[in-house]
């Protein structure tokens, strides 16, 4: 005789708090498998004991209504629903300052276990990656097209409204300010150093061969087509020099 399921089983209930539409078990459990299989799931999280100490120490627990007790128990008990919900928003607040790796008991770390949530939430395409990833689109295609860093005169009110008041700080004589750093590849207000071709065409495949473009292209497909513009531009340069020097 077939086991008997509770019906519940079958029949998400949504989260009756935020009225949120309840989404298809399939999705849930999709979603848990992507987490429970990311390489360092298991190096993350080796059982809890609620003990509440991640989330004392937490900073953003103080200031959010985030907490890293809550986010282990929701993994450590499965809760796909609860696990789901949290990757809607709280998952954003960590800051991922590690203190909560340091005091657990457990040696679990939330904080590396809500970098693998967000790793699946931009996997996803959840809404709340591509919310949080919006203010980074300039980051983003500046490191991705150059292999660079963010150069300073990028760090301004108006590009980055949602850092706060003090990003207008740095928006100073950036030039002086720089010549006073007494290092060479910090005197340019474009590129902290010089990335060759050769070099950005290798990163280009580690970004395709490492699935980092396809999580891109989820969140914010308008800055992955220009980007693919700048690889292919960068690629057929680098075609035209090793022709030359084949050539030569
Ligand atoms: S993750 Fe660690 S510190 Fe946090 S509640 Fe669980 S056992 Fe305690
Ligand atoms: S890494 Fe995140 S969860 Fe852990 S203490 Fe820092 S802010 Fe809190």
């Amino acid at each position: 005789m077939d086991a008997v399921v509770p019906p519940q089983m079958h029949t998400p209930i949504g989260d009756p708090v935020t009225e949120r539409a309840p989404v298809a078990y399939e999705t849930l459990e999709a979603v848990f498998e992507d987490i429970r299989s990311h390489p360092l799931y298991d190096h993350e999280l080796h059982g809890c004991l609620n003990c509440g100490i991640c989330t004392a120490t937490c900073p953003s627990a103080h200031y959010y209504d985030y907490s890293p007790r809550e986010i282990v128990q929701l993994l450590w008990t499965e809760n796909l629903e609860g696990i789901h919900d949290a990757m809607q928003e709280k998952i954003w607040a960590c800051a991922q300052c590690y203190t909560c790796a340091a005091r657990c008991p457990f040696q679990n770390s939330p904080g590396g276990l809500v970098m693998i949530l967000r790793e699946v939430a931009i996997k996803h395409g959840m809404q709340s990656a591509k919310d949080a990833l919006k203010p980074f689109t300039r980051v983003l295609m500046k490191v991705i097209s150059t292999g660079n860093q963010l150069a300073p005169n990028m760090i301004t009110g108006d590009a980055f409204p949602d850092w706060g008041p003090n990003v207008s700080k740095v928006d100073a004589p950036l030039k002086l300010l720089r010549k006073a750093i007494p290092m060479p590849t910090l005197h340019t207000l474009d590129t902290a150093w010089e990335v060759n071709l050769k070099t950005s065409i290798e990163l280009y495949t580690i970004w395709e061969e490492t699935g980092v473009l396809q999580q891109l292209e989820a969140v914010d497909p308008n800055l992955y087509d220009v980007i693919l513009d700048v690889m292919d531009e960068k690629r057929s340069e680098y075609q035209d020099w090793l022709d030359e020097q084949a050539g030569g």
